[in-house]
C-alpha cells in the first residue's frame, strides 16, 4: 500500500513507524515542512501507562524513549510560598526535539522515506498519489481546513494566555505554582525532562495579561516580568526562550474524521489542554490505533470507520476531562482564598476523574493530610 503523511511530528511519524512494522513493503512517505532540527519547544509529558501502550507496539522507540527519560512520581502544589507534594502520579518527561530525533532515526531504519524542508500545500495531488493520506499536520492543520466541508471541524479557542519556556532549574515532578502579582494570578506548570533542563509554561487569565501589558512587551521584558513573579522558584535561574510567544489554547474537535481516504491524526484531530500533559500521548496512542485497525481490517475505507469508531469515546473521554482542567485554570483567580492543601485538593480532583479513594490510595498521608485541615 502507498502511503503520504503530511507532517513529521510524533503523530506522523509514530504511525510511518508502526506501518512500515508491521509490513515492510508498505511505501511510506512522510511529508515534514521543517528541518530535522528545527523544531521548536521543551519537554513533553507521558503517564506510565502510555510507555506500556508504546511497548508493545515498537520495543524499539520504546527502549531508546524511556533511555532519554525523567521519571518522577510527584505532583508538587506550590501556592502561599507553601508546597505540597502528592505522590503515586507516575509521570515521565522528554524533551521534543530528542522524541523527534528518536522516531525520525527509527523511521528511517525501517525505510521510511523522510522529506524535510517540504511544505504540502496541494493537498489533492499528494492524496491523489496514494492510497491512504494521513493528515498529521498538526493544530493549525492545512488538511483539515482543505476539506473544513467534510471534516465539520469545531475550533474554540480559550481565554486564558500561555507561553512555553524552558529554564536551568530543575522541578523533579509536574509542579504547578501559583503567584500572585500586581492584582494577577499567574500559574507555571513546570517539570524536569532532562539533566539540566525543566519545561516552564507559564498561564493566566486575560485580565492579569492585559494589566501586565505584555501586548507592549518585547520577549526579553516578558522573561524578565515573569522572572520577577516566579523568583522564589527560579532561584536566579533565567527563563529561555525558543520562539515563544503567548498563544490562547485552541480546542479542537471535527464531526467527520475522514473524508475518501484521507484521515486526520493527532492534533490536526483534536487537542487536549496542556494542564493534562497529554497532547503527544493522544498523538501516539491515535497512530497505534489507526495501526490496529489497518490489522483487524485490511481495507482503507474499513479502517478509517473503524478508527473512529474505537477511538473516538476514548478521545472524547480525554477531552472532556482536559476542559474540565481548562476551566480550573481560567478560574484560578477564584481559587487563591484557599489554604494550600486546599489548592492542592482541588486541583488533584478538579477533573472530576479522581476522587478520595483513588487519591488515598496513591498517597495516604496526602489524604490523611486533606482529612486533618476537614475537621480543623
Ligand atoms: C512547536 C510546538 C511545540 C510544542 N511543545 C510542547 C512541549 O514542550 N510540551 C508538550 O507537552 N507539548 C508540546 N507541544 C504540543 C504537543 O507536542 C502536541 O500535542 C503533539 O506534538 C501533537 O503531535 P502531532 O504530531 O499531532 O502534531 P505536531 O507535533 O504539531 O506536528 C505536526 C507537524 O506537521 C508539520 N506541518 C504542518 N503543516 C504542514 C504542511 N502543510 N506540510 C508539511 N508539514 C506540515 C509541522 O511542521 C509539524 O512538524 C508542542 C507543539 C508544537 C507544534
Amino acid at each position: 500500500m502507498k502511503i503520504n503523511v503530511i507532517g513529521g511530528g510524533p503523530a506522523g511519524l509514530y504511525f510511518a513507524i508502526l506501518m512500515k512494522r508491521s509490513d515492510s513493503t508498505h511505501d511510506i512517505a512522510v511529508y515534514e515542512r521543517n528541518g530535522p532540527d528545527d523544531t521548536f519547544g521543551w519537554g513533553v509529558v507521558f503517564s506510565g501507562k502510555t510507555l506500556a501502550h508504546l511497548r508493545e507496539a515498537d520495543n524499539v522507540s520504546h527502549r531508546r524513549i524511556t533511555e532519554a527519560f525523567a521519571a518522577w512520581d510527584n505532583v508538587d502544589v506550590v501556592h502561599s510560598d507553601q508546597k505540597i507534594s502528592i505522590h503515586g502520579n507516575s509521570f515521565s518527561g522528554i524533551s521534543r526535539l530528542q522524541l523527534l530525533k528518536i522516531l525520525q532515526d527509527r523511521s528511517s531504519e525501517l525505510g521510511v522515506k523522510l522529506h524535510f524542508k517540504s511544505e504540502v500545500n496541494n493537498i489533492d495531488e499528494v492524496a491523489a498519489d496514494c492510497d491512504l493520506l494521513i493528515g498529521a499536520d498538526g493544530v493549525n492543520s492545512t488538511v483539515r481546513e482543505k476539506y473544513k466541508q467534510e471534516f465539520q471541524p469545531q475550533l474554540e479557542q480559550r481565554s486564558n494566555k500561555y507561553i512555553w519556556y524552558g529554564t536551568h532549574q530543575l522541578f523533579h515532578g509536574l509542579t504547578l505554582t501559583f503567584r500572585e502579582h500586581a492584582g494577577g494570578v499567574f500559574a507555571a506548570h513546570s517539570y524536569k525532562f532532562n539533566d539540566n533542563t525543566s519545561t516552564f509554561i507559564v498561564e493566566c487569565d486575560p485580565l492579569t495579561w492585559d494589566n501586565a501589558g505584555f501586548a507592549q512587551m518585547s520577549d526579553r521584558d516578558t522573561r524578565s516580568y515573569l522572572e520577577d513573579v516566579f523568583a522564589h522558584d527560579l532561584r536566579g535561574h533565567q527563563l529561555l526562550s525558543n520562539n515563544s510567544k503567548w498563544i490562547n489554547f485552541l480546542n479542537v474537535k471535527n464531526a467527520h474524521w475522514s473524508y475518501r481516504n484521507i484521515v486526520l491524526l493527532g492534533d490536526a484531530l483534536h487537542t487536549a489542554h496542556f494542564s493534562i500533559g497529554s497532547g503527544t500521548k493522544l498523538a501516539l496512542e491515535d497512530s497505534i490505533a489507526l495501526q490496529q485497525c489497518w490489522d483487524k481490517t485490511g481495507e482503507v475505507n474499513a479502517t478509517l470507520q473503524e478508527f473512529e469508531r474505537v477511538r473516538r469515546p476514548v478521545i472524547e473521554e480525554y477531552q472532556a476531562a482536559a476542559l474540565e482542567s481548562c476551566v480550573w485554570f481560567e478560574n484560578a483567580r477564584q481559587f487563591m482564598h484557599l489554604k494550600p492543601i486546599e489548592l492542592a485538593y482541588d486541583i488533584m480532583t478538579r477533573s472530576g476523574r479522581v476522587d478520595d479513594e483513588s487519591l488515598r490510595r496513591r498517597d495516604p498521608a496526602f489524604m490523611n493530610a486533606v482529612e486533618s485541615e476537614r475537621s480543623a
